[in-house]
């Protein structure tokens, strides 16, 4: 089984130092498709030793350094970067959403969900509606939901033939080849709970009137199927991990260590572009005023 074991304890980098020096920590559990994994064999539970407040002030590191990216990817514009968020019901989409990519500047980021498709959305290919939410260069978008419910919900619940939802695999892959060739970075994020920390949230919401309108009876219903999704997560993500689009499993059943867990991807994985993008402003910069200088010195000679 091929997942990159996390290296607990590492400080956070703070220099723009070479992709090859960075002692790269990992929370998550990166996949790359080399060898088959198995989401039983990874513990939901994993905090790697660290406490919650140790995890919060990481966290926090983590987000002022991202905000920083965010920056330097909107100005630069030579990116685009798009995050999938996938999990079961109560997994904790929308908490990450809230915590991971709350603080970055609305400008340039932001969140398209994927319900239940449309009548229209139905009568074209499954990725039609999801190809135009795609990062344009210097976004970053996340999706919460995802083109995968297309080889989940619809797998698990027979909304279309075997034949059909098998053949998904090969267009995700070509799909996310074409938008990593288009210069998006993708990152897919599947929030790993347990089924009994599933039941725990779900009981709690009930306790909070306040949290009345998140209740679901599907909610209740879907877990009846949790091993079927079981297994239509385990062949998306073993199927649709490549270098270029990998899956990471993040331990999820602590909220706090699966924020700290998406916000340390996110930033290693774009923390080596940083230079580039430095770079290319400067350029960018100095063509800019020598624009200007140009500008200001015709301005003269017409007025002599
Ligand atoms: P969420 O659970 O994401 O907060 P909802 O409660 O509105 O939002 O649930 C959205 C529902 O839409 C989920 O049950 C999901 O499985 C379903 N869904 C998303 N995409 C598809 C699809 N392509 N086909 C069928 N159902 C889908």
């Amino acid at each position: 089984m091929k997942i990159l074991s996390p290296s607990p304890r590492l400080p956070v980098p703070q220099s723009p130092l070479p992709q090859s020096t960075i002692k790269i920590m990992a929370y998550a559990h990166k996949i790359t498709g080399a060898h088959p994994i198995n989401l039983n064999d990874i513990d939901p539970e994993d905090d790697q030793g660290l406490d919650r407040e140790e995890g919060e002030e990481r966290l926090r590191a983590l987000s002022e350094e991202l905000t920083q990216l965010q920056e330097l990817l909107y100005a630069a514009s030579d990116h685009s970067v798009l995050v999938v968020l996938q999990g079961r019901d109560t997994s904790g989409k929308d908490g990450t959403i809230r915590a991971v990519m709350g603080p970055l500047n609305a400008l340039g980021c932001s969140v398209a969900s994927f319900k239940v498709p449309t009548a229209k959305e139905l009568a074209h290919d499954f990725l039609w509606r999801i190809h135009q939410h795609t990062p344009g260069l210097g976004e970053i978008i996340i999706f919460n939901r995802s083109h995968y419910e297309d080889v989940l919900v619809v797998r698990v619940h027979k909304l279309v033939p075997e034949k059909v939802w098998r053949a998904r695999y090969d267009h995700i892959n070509h799909f996310e080849k074409l938008l990593t060739d288009h210069k998006t970075i993708i990152l897919k994020f599947y929030l790993h709970i347990s089924k009994k920390e599933q039941e725990e949230r779900l009981l709690e919401r009930e306790q909070e009137p306040e949290k009345y309108w998140k209740l679901s009876v599907t909610d209740w219903n879907e877990r009846e199927y949790w091993n079927d999704y079981t297994r239509a997560y385990e062949d998306a993500i073993n199927r649709c991990s490549t270098p270029h689009a990998p899956w990471f499993i993040v331990p999820a059943n602590k909220k706090w260590f699966r924020n700290l867990a998406v916000a340390e991807t996110i930033v290693n994985a774009l923390r080596p572009y940083k230079n580039e993008w430095r770079k290319k402003l400067e350029v960018t910069g100095k063509e800019e005023k020598a624009r200007i200088e140009e500008y200001r010195r015709q301005l003269k000679v017409s007025k002599k």
